[in-house]
């Protein structure tokens, strides 16, 4: 006798998975005998460098380290981490109050909500977005609005035309710069700007910042906590996984607000149990050690993105090449949607791209290109584009 598994409401919420119809299609396609040029996803495809890798394999020999970690991870992390700000972005932070680590920043971001959103409160979200801001606001009851990022606004949101009643309500809001899915990087007048809406309407801020290392020609992003008031209203999510190649490794961190970290750390500690000890020793080996692999990192994507954003511009693709991130976001040409180019792109020449509008309404009209494959790969993408009539 099987019994009637009902699905809870919150899981009923979760918007619809609208890269279905595009996973049938790419099997479609490679059913066909296409090579498939996956321009999809945004996982590096860079391997971790070996000096990291080798602190893993010491550290897991460590019988120390095999037993349960603390949650809000070793002490030892923790300072390579604060550290690591103050030589970055020159913010000083205490490693005791002011961190706590991650399993991957994904983690923190889906659950601090449940810290400090109650059933009915709004969180501000930005439209288009990471999908997990939106996700973790369902999951802890709340309601969000969302806030459209617009071209004519550098795809930052307009702070000024969130209704009154709507900041009134909202008790936290997600930013991140440099952005997934736009590769929009923010001026620090914008940060501030944040911090002064935040303080004005109790609204606390969370900025994802995972792309900070991502950028290029030698313009350094700025971190959130780096304006004056950012610590009194928010925190900062960070992950080695895009600065050190590390994504499947599970292992980021979030600084700011003592009372915040502590909030995201009860949680956790009910949770889960913090991150695997020699992950840490890994993870400390990144951002302590030498950064030459980040410099690389950096010179690969800026190559690629060069050959990408010149082959697209030359079909009437338009974009902009990107200040950060590795992603390039194209507008959609007239008479067409994000759904039917991206669909189209996949059957004319096997290159899977994402359709903007998977990140949220407003990303209709966009694509979305990642530069996660080496230069050979996406010259051969640029050569098939261009036998794309458009
Ligand atoms: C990749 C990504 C993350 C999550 O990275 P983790 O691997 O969980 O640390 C967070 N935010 C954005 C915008 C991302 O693209």
């Amino acid at each position: 006798m099987a019994i009637t598994i009902r699905k809870a409401a919150r899981l009923e919420k979760l918007p619809p998975y609208l890269f279905a119809e595009i996973d049938k299609k790419k099997r479609e396609v490679a059913a066909r005998g296409i090579d498939i040029i996956s321009l999809g996803i945004g996982d590096p495809d860079l391997p971790t460098a070996p000096h990291i890798i080798k602190a893993l394999q010491e550290a897991a020999a460590q019988p120390v380290n095999h037993r349960y970690p603390d949650y809000e991870g070793l002490f030892t992390f923790r300072q390579a981490a604060t550290n690591w700000y103050k030589s970055r972005f020159n913010v000083t932070l205490d490693p005791e109050k002011e961190a706590v680590s991650l399993i991957g920043s994904k983690e923190g971001i889906a659950h601090i909500p449940l810290a400090f959103v109650n059933p009915g409160d709004v969180v501000l979200v930005p439209d288009p977005g990471y999908p997990v801001y939106n996700i973790g606001t369902i999951f802890s009851g709340g309601e969000p609005y969302f806030m459209p990022l617009r071209k004519e606004n550098g795809f930052l949101p307009d702070l000024k035309a969130i209704p009154e009643a709507v900041a009134k309500r909202a008790a936290l809001m997600w930013i991140g710069y440099p952005n997934n899915p736009t590769s929009a990087v923010a001026p620090k007048e914008f940060f501030a700007e944040v911090a002064r809406f935040a303080e004005k309407h109790d609204i606390i801020v969370c900025h994802d910042n995972a792309y900070s290392e991502v950028y290029y020609e030698g313009k350094k992003t700025s971190s959130f906590l780096e304006v004056a008031g950012a610590k009194e209203v928010g925190v900062e999510f960070h992950s080695l996984s895009k600065t050190y190649n590390m994504t499947g490794w599970r292992i980021g961190f979030a600084v700011g607000n003592a009372a915040l970290i502590d909030g995201l750390g009860k949680i956790k500690t009910n949770v889960d149990s913090g991150v695997f000890q020699a992950v840490q020793e890994a993870g400390i080996a990144a951002l302590a050690g030498d950064q030459g692999v980040v410099e690389e990192m950096r010179r690969i994507c800026q190559e690629r993105r060069d050959i990408l954003v010149r082959g697209l511009n030359a079909i009437g693709l338009a974009c902009t090449p990107p200040q950060a991130t590795f992603y390039v976001w194209a507008e959609v040409p007239k008479g067409y949607t994000s759904a039917n180019l991206t669909s189209k792109i996949l059957d004319d020449t096997g290159v899977v791209v994402t359709p903007g509008n998977g990140f949220g309404a407003s990303g209709e009209g966009y694509i979305r290109f990642s530069l996660t494959v080496d230069t050979n790969r996406l010259r051969e993408a640029v050569v098939r584009l261009q036998n794309l009539r458009l």
